[in-house]
Formats: C-alpha cells, structure tokens, sequence
C-alpha cells in the first residue's frame, strides 16, 4: 500500500480538541444548563419543526433569526451573525483576521480552542499570561498591543474557566488603544449581566460573541452568534460555510429566542447556586475557590487529580484542568441543579475530612 503524505505541517502536534465527557449520574464538566428546555417551549418546537421543509436548503444566513437577535439588542439584521455554535464562529475569526504573516494576542489560561484556531490557520500567537489571580495583565496587554503587530485578540468575559469579567475601563482603554479586532467573547454573558454591547457604536473593532449552548439549554443544538459593525461582520461572511447552521437549528433557535423570558428564573437559580456552591467550597479545608461571574466554579486544592476520581467514582463528573498549564491543582465544576450541586460537595467535604463535618 502506498503511503500518504504527511498532512499540512501545522498539524504536527495539535492536540484534537476533547471534552473530557463521561458518563455520571451528575454531569458538571461542560457548563451545560442542568434544565433543558420546559415542555412548553419544546411543544412550540415540535410545531415549528412539524412545518419545514426538509428538501429545501436553509436560509444560508438564518435572517428570520438573525432579525430577533438584532431587534432584541437594538442593532440592525447586518451588525448580527449566526453560526454554528460559538465555536464555528471561533474559527471564523481565524480564518478572516489571522493567517500567515498575522498575529494572535492570547491570555492564557483561557478558552483553549482560541490558540487551537490560530495555529490550525499558521497564525503566530502572542501570549500574555494573566497575573496569579488570573486577572488580565492590563499594562501588559496595553504594551503588547500599542507594538502595533497584533491582528486580532480574544478577552473572554467572563473567563473560561477561571470565572472572573474583564474589567469595563480596561476593555474600553484596549478598544481606544489599538485597531485590532477585539472579540469579547461573552459565552456566559447571561450569567454576568455585563455586556460590552454599548461600546458598539463608538468602536468598530468591537465584536462580542454569545451562545445559545448555556444560558438558553441548547449545546445539544448548536448556535452562536456575533454583534458587531457591519465593516466587521461582511467579513466574517465572506469566509463561514454558505450551509453551516441548518433549518433544524434555525427554526429550534427561533422559538427559544422567542421564549427567552422563561429562562430567567433558571438564570437568576444559577445565579444564586453559584454563591452557596463557592460559599460551601470556602468552608471546606484546603480548597481555594475563585470568584465566578459565571455558570461554573474554578477552585484548587492538593491532590486534584485523585479528587476528581474520587469525585467520579461517587457518580459527579467535573472538569480536571489539574495538569494544564497556570492551572496546576486546579479542577471547575459546572453549577447544576441544587440536588447535584449538594451532591457534588459532600463527595469533596467527604475526599477533603473523610466525611468529618465542615
Ligand atoms: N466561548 C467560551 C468561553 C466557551 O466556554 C464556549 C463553550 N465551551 C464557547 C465559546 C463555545 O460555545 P458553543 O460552541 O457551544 O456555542
């Protein structure tokens, strides 16, 4: 048998990227919603979806959906763009701001899907970590940018997985202080209740991503979106797939956008799970929980890695980031439903004291 030739030399070494999923009675590994939709919606779901026409193609730009989403945030149908998941998106923003010869500003430990895009597209990526707190470097990211080679950036606010917003002042000083390509990338914006979406008018070289996969219980579907100024989002048009977010997804994202009032009660339940769950983690001896504005809890301790096994074989799947890099001794549990969350920290009181009490 001949042999193949070696595939694109970019590839050599890339890591394929992996959930880590597993299954468990109490799955807090993904950031996922603990609800999925209520039965309500998912009624008005099976009616839309009873009226499509499957041997059509889709709307390739999703407009109905695109207008609710731009009505809803005060913008125009041409500052919104939808895609397939956040992550489709992610890699559009490679394809059409980096490149060889274009420079990525990362700040790291953060999204790692960020830095697998740049160098799947041979974009150079500039790294600068964030401080032991994993707050942004701000001077440094200042610095960085006013060299004047950075392409594009991602600041991730909330950041994934350490949990914290980017500070507002410093997202409007980058915004004056460079003409890159800024992506705020708001994942779990719902969570926060901060957007940069004011800054949209002022700055062109804004653009905010948002998913329909937490907040909106809908990872299972695939649906992401941009805001931005229409200089930016024709971009990004010229270089998506013509058919990525499918009839199905479409109509699906339309009848939750179109509901999106009812999950406020989970939001706002989330909200307040996230408190007792990094209140109780304080409580508990040798694990040091960070401060989250999102739907997950970073925290640290000795022995992270046989407390994630110990974690998992009492059915409670959380994410292991114990042997990334800046996040030694680190494990994230996602926020779940108050039963799981109950379940999941008496399993770590249990590893942590042996079942003494806190
Ligand atoms: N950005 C961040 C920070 C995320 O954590 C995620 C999901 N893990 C995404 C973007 C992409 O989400 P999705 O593709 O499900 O929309």
């Amino acid at each position: 048998m001949n042999q193949v030739r070696p595939s694109a030399p970019q590839l050599a070494g890339l890591e394929p990227y992996d959930p880590k999923y597993l299954p468990a009675r109490a799955l807090l590994s993904a950031n996922e919603n603990p609800h999925d939709v209520d039965e309500d919606v998912r009624r008005a779901v099976m009616r839309e979806l009873g009226r499509l026409p499957l041997n059509r193609y889709p709307d390739p730009l999703a407009n109905d959906l695109r207008d609710l989403i731009a009505e809803a945030n005060g913008l125009g149908r041409e500052q919104v763009l939808v895609g397939n998941g956040g992550d489709e998106l992610l890699f559009n923003l490679a394809l059409a701001w980096g490149g060889p010869g274009r420079t990525f500003l990362n700040l790291p430990p953060t999204f790692s899907v960020y830095d697998a895009n740049a160098r799947l597209t041979n974009t150079t990526v500039a790294n600068v970590p964030r401080l032991p707190d994993f707050s942004i470097d701000e001077d440094a990211v200042l610095a960085r940018v006013a060299e004047g080679d950075i392409d594009y950036l991602v600041v991730t606010s909330p950041n994934n997985p350490t949990g914290k917003l980017a500070d507002e002042a410093f997202l409007y000083a980058l915004l004056e202080a460079t003409d890159a390509l800024v992506m705020v990338d708001e994942a779990y914006f719902e969570f926060s209740r901060m957007t940069m979406r004011p800054a949209l008018e002022q700055h062109e070289n804004l653009v905010i991503l948002r998913t329909f996969s937490k907040a909106f219980s809908l990872a299972g579907v695939r649906l992401g979106y941009l805001l931005g100024n229409a200089a930016v989002i024709s971009e990004f048009v010229k270089v998506r797939q013509p058919y990525s977010v499918d009839a199905v997804s479409q109509a699906v994202a339309r009848v939750v956008y179109a509901n999106r009032a009812k999950f406020e009660p989970g939001i706002t339940a989330i909200i307040a799970e996230r408190q007792r769950v990094f209140e109780s983690l304080k409580k508990i001896p040798g694990v040091t929980p960070f401060p989250s504005d999102a739907n997950y809890v970073l925290f640290r301790l000795d022995r992270a890695a046989e407390a994630w096994q110990a974690l998992y074989e009492s059915g409670i799947l959380v994410r292991d980031f114990s042997r990334a890099p800046m996040l030694e001794g680190c494990l994230r549990v996602s926020i779940g439903s108050p039963e799981e969350n109950d379940a999941f920290l008496a399993a770590l009181r249990d590893f942590e004291m042996g079942g003494k009490p806190a």
